[in-house]
C-alpha cells in the first residue's frame, strides 16, 4: 500500500518525542491504515544516542511490517545521513526524521533512496 498521509497528531508526537529526549535521539517505527500513518510504535530500547537506529533495526519482531520509520536530529539537519538510508531500506517505505528545535514544520519525510517525499497531514 502507498503511504499517502500522516495524521497532525502523529507528528505532534515526534516533535514532543524528539523535544523530550534532546539532545539524544529517538527512533520509532510508524504503522499505517488505508495508506496513511496513523500510529507510532515505540518499542523497548530505542531510545538511545548517535546509534539508536541500528539498535532499532535488531529490535523488529519478525513477521510484522511497518509503513517506515521516525527518528530525532538533534543537530537540526533535515537530511538523513547514509546509516540512515541503508537503516530506511530495512524498515518501510516511509521515513521522517524531525529536527531541534521540534516546531511545527521542522520535519521531513523520505522515501527508501533518501529523496524528499511531500506528505499530506489529515488532522
Ligand atoms: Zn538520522
Amino acid at each position: 500500500m502507498m503511504i499517502t498521509g500522516i495524521r497532525e497528531e502523529v507528528i505532534h508526537l515526534l516533535l514532543t518525542l524528539g523535544k523530550e529526549n534532546h539532545p539524544r535521539e529517538f527512533a520509532t517505527l510508524l504503522v499505517e491504515e488505508d495508506g496513511i500513518i496513523c500510529e507510532v510504535n515505540l518499542l523497548p530500547g530505542t531510545i538511545g544516542g548517535e546509534t539508536s537506529a541500528t539498535i532499532l533495526t535488531d529490535m523488529i519482531p519478525l513477521g510484522i511490517s511497518y509503513a517506515g520509520s521516525a527518528h530525532s536530529h538533534p543537530n537540526g539537519v533535515l537530511r538523513p545521513s547514509s546509516a540512515d538510508i541503508s537503516f530506511f531500506k530495512r524498515t518501510g517505505r516511509c521515513h521522517l526524521i524531525v529536527g531541534y528545535p521540534y516546531l511545527e514544520d521542522c520535519y521531513r519525510c523520505f522515501r527508501n533512496d533518501g529523496t524528499e517525499q511531500n506528505i499530506e497531514v489529515f488532522s
